[in-house]
């Protein structure tokens, strides 16, 4: 795997995660050697969640636009 900032090395690292619950969390992802950018599964798992959620929420306004006028 290589960094997608620095097109470096990644390595396996084990990393804790403490802001997405109040239980510390050890979890596997990647470290480049490097520059030192981590890449967390679970995040990026998010932000793709997010990215289609905000897609849904375009498509949804773009349905309804005639309904602003009706109160
Ligand atoms: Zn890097």
């Amino acid at each position: 795997m290589e960094c997608a900032r620095c097109d470096g090395l990644m390595v396996t690292d084990s990393l804790i995660d403490i802001q997405e619950s109040s239980i510390p969390m050890w979890m596997k992802g990647w470290r480049c050697v490097s520059c030192g950018n981590i890449v967390d599964p679970l995040i990026q798992q998010h932000r793709m969640i997010q990215r289609a959620g905000a897609g849904r929420l375009l498509e949804t306004e773009s349905a309804k636009p005639r309904l602003r006028h009706v109160a």
